[in-house]
């Protein structure tokens, strides 16, 4: 395609309704058509990324290859897309912001007023446009963030504004709404549908589609009056109802015809139907699994389910991929100790120690990691996890009385785990951590090389601490075994256990590298290992 065409997904009504993945299915059914597509999310909070935040305030931080910590959502694009997101890829009002002032500082505007239009506005559609000018897509999705009528996504929906005036065909946009069931009169409501369009348009924009997030269909009758009421055709009005899957929607939107609909809005020719027939096979093997595993997952936000988002995802990727229901169990760690284990982690196919920051909940995990050495259960850690099977080894196996990573226990007196070393000079918080993906290579006569089947891998980082190599002969001489390494720095990036069944723990973050075309292997060989645990048990 000759140049780049932009479709925004706006919200209305309420939050959480799901534009990302909307966004996510309407790039996969392009995608499936030939099309480039890549879908960026623009973040109106004030933070410069969400690094910075705890999980309970806006769930998982998702990590890309190039080292940016993001919004959740980007998970799921790269989930649905199988398309590596970058920096780019997610923008937020801090960055914006500090963009504008860093160049204000620089004289870049000298002698002018720097003000929200057009200097904060320019910066955005210049963060719109980044991914559109590197001509590697034929469509840029831009998700704006929150729902329009807040204060602080008003200039987002300004620069949409601007972006539709010059482009003109070249911009699209969707907006979601929700369309409510009234249970006491037996109603479809489209009211909120309408005043949130009529919000949308007193910024001066007019959506192009209105997809409705619905737990009822919707007839004709009511689709032709929010066209009607919206200004827009009868088949630009999508109809997004409840599904038991995610993994659902892109065919759904399909069936209503999302994507032929915005082609020829844009007036793109339409070359082929979308090629779905590999979605179709992992949505038949993720709704007919012909058996049941139960994982436990051991972390402290379990109470959040989106903390841990890309963890469940990719447990839902390797379970269809096994054929497999995967019941993920959270079990939150500070209710773990020596006299409950037994009872709280007894039934369990497989654990999972979760990643995580700083003391709380520590002694549960060592004890879940011990009981699943000990017992013969699958055991998976990741990030902290690896760091606290290395703990629990140190202590009980090794001897070491009060081995500890220094993130929890500074004058230990066995630092099995340490600051990195080049993290010992970092004071500042943000975006300083070892971040995204660095090469592993691993050892030959290892499970890890025959799960990846191959020896030189590269995977994600989120982390500051590390396997401290003083300790590294004693452990492996002991049975732990450092199967991966990463050669430039010396680092630890693997361990597993001698004569376990299946104890793998990695200090990267395998979860954010799975998507639906590629479930992770080592996810897909864990339930498959949890599988086999379970048979051997009954
Ligand atoms: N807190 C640990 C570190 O900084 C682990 C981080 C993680 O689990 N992502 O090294």
């Amino acid at each position: 395609m000759a140049e780049t065409k932009y479709i925004f997904t706006t919200g209305g009504v309420a939050s959480s309704l799901g534009k990302g993945i909307i966004s996510s299915s309407l790039a996969k059914l392009l995608i499936a058509r030939g099309f480039r597509v890549t879908i960026q999310k623009l973040d109106p909070y004030i933070n410069i990324d969400p690094g910075t935040l705890n999980p309970y305030e806006h769930g998982e931080c998702y990590v890309t290859d190039d080292g940016a910590e993001t919004d959740l959502d980007l998970g799921h694009y790269e989930r649905f897309t199988n398309e590596p997101t970058s920096q780019a890829n997610n923008v937020t009002t801090g960055r914006i912001y500090q963009a504008v002032i860093d160049k204000e500082r620089r004289g870049d505007y000298l002698g002018e007023t720097v003000q929200v239009i057009p200097h904060i506005t320019d910066e955005i559609k210049h963060r719109i446009q980044i991914l559109g000018n590197s001509r590697k897509f034929d469509f840029v999705i831009t998700e704006i963030g929150g729902t329009v009528g807040d204060i602080e996504s008003l200039p987002y929906i300004e620069a949409v504004r601007q972006m539709k005036w010059e482009f003109g065909n070249r911009c699209l946009v969707i907006h979601l709404t929700l369309v409510p069931f009234l249970a006491s009169s037996g109603e479809l409501k489209t009211k909120p549908t309408q005043h949130s369009v009529k919000t949308l348009l007193e910024s001066g924009v007019q959506p192009d589609i209105i997809v409705c997030r619905t737990e009822k269909h919707l007839n004709q009758a009511l689709r032709n009056k929010i066209a009607l009421f919206c200004n827009v055709t009868p088949s630009a009005v999508i109809e997004s109802i409840d599904v038991e899957t995610i993994y659902d929607v892109p065919m759904l939107m399909r069936d209503e015809k999302l994507d032929q609909v915005v082609l020829e809005k844009m007036q793109v020719p339409i070359r082929k139907e979308p090629d779905l027939i590999k979605w179709e096979e992992f949505l038949f093997r993720l709704k007919h699994p012909v058996g049941e595993v139960k994982i436990g997952l051991v972390g402290k936000y379990v109470e959040l389910k989106d903390s841990y988002k890309s963890i469940l995802e990719a447990f839902i990727h390797a379970g269809a991929a096994n054929q497999y229901k995967v019941h993920v169990r959270m079990i939150h760690s500070e209710s773990i100790n020596e006299s409950s284990v037994n009872k709280l982690l007894a039934d369990l196919d497989g654990i999972l120690v979760a990643p995580g920051f700083g003391e709380r909940g520590i002694d549960g995990k060592i004890c879940s990691i011990k009981y699943a050495r000990e017992n013969n259960v699958p055991f998976l850690g990741i990030c902290l996890g690896m760091q606290c099977a290395v703990v629990e080894f140190g202590r009980n196996v090794l001897g070491l009385k009060d081995a500890h990573s220094t993130e929890m226990n500074a004058s230990t007196s066995y630092p099995v785990i340490d600051i990195m070393a080049d993290q010992k000079s970092v004071s500042n918080k943000g975006g300083t951590m070892r971040l995204g993906s660095y090469p592993c290579s691993i050892r030959k006569d290892s499970l890890a090389y025959k799960i990846y089947g191959i020896a030189e891998i590269r995977e994600r980082h989120r982390h500051r601490y590390e396997f401290n190599n003083a300790y590294l002969e004693q452990f492996e001489k002991a049975g732990m075994l450092p199967v991966g390494i990463n050669k430039t720095d010396n680092l630890v990036e693997m361990i597993e256990l001698q004569g376990h069944p299946w104890f793998l723990a990695v200090q990267f973050h395998p979860e954010y590298r799975s998507t639906v075309a590629n479930p992770h292997p080592l996810f897909v060989n864990f339930v498959a290992a949890a599988i086999t645990h379970l048979k051997k048990r009954q």
